[in-house]
């Protein structure tokens, strides 16, 4: 079976979505980029995360075409297939309906630096990218091009978008935006959040390079977990 092992991640973290709350039903779907062989493992659509097998997951290229599978894609394979091509770093995307970034997404709100861990999406706030039906072509370029410099996007009426370099960092990501968005519900309910500047969320950043078992010159994931 072709990406036999990209499949298998694709069942599993799905199921990770669903049990951490991020998702419910067969709403929001996952990607991951094979890079040498310049194909995308994504979610099937219309299945509930706790049905799919690694069968159903479909094979798609980077232009969307299907390449191997009998299930129907998500309905986000432009989605998907546009940000692999805009961002070149990206090796999985996860997007998701989560219930207080979808909050912010509808009030056309960024998600800000209430909290230093939002430099977890490599950036200092959350932009929202503006309303277009599911599963266009509009929508896919309107995210596309704020992904190509930030890892995280809210998308308006809808819900959130992330990419990382694997699975693990992108699931991670999801979280951090989930997180942060609640904190930042929660802070506005009783007041104005003190949001941290630029400046400090680049120190964050830097930090972030040798946090835990990352090595200092690692410029790659940086693996904090929220
Ligand atoms: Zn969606």
């Amino acid at each position: 079976m072709l990406m036999l092992e990209e499949r298998k991640q694709i069942v599993a973290y799905g199921k990770l979505l669903k049990s951490s709350g991020l998702t419910n039903g067969t709403s929001g779907n996952l990607s991951i980029l094979n890079k040498e062989k310049g194909l995308i493992a994504i979610s099937p659509s219309g299945i509930c995360y706790d049905l799919v097998k690694p069968e159903d997951v479909v094979i798609i290229n980077r232009n969307g075409k299907v390449i191997d599978g009998y299930c129907k894609p998500s309905s986000e394979l432009d989605l998907h297939a546009s940000i692999y091509k805009t961002k070149s770093g990206a090796g999985s995307i996860v997007h998701t309906h989560s219930m207080y970034c979808t909050v912010f997404a509808s009030l056309n709100i960024p998600l800000r630096a209430v909290h230093y861990l939002i430099a977890n999406t490599g950036s200092d706030n959350v932009p929202v990218a503006g309303y277009e039906p599911y599963g266009s072509k509009e929508l896919a370029a309107k995210v596309s091009g704020l992904m190509a410099k930030n890892q995280a996007v809210l998308m308006a009426n809808h819900g959130m978008i992330c990419s990382g370099g694997s699975i693990e960092e992108a699931i991670n990501i999801a979280q951090t935006c989930e997180w942060v968005a609640e904190l930042q519900w929660r802070c506005l309910c009783i007041g104005k959040p003190d949001v941290l500047s630029s400046e400090q969320i680049n120190i964050v950043l830097e930090k972030f390079k040798s946090y835990g078992q990352n090595d200092a010159d690692d410029t790659g994931p940086k693996g904090y977990s929220a």
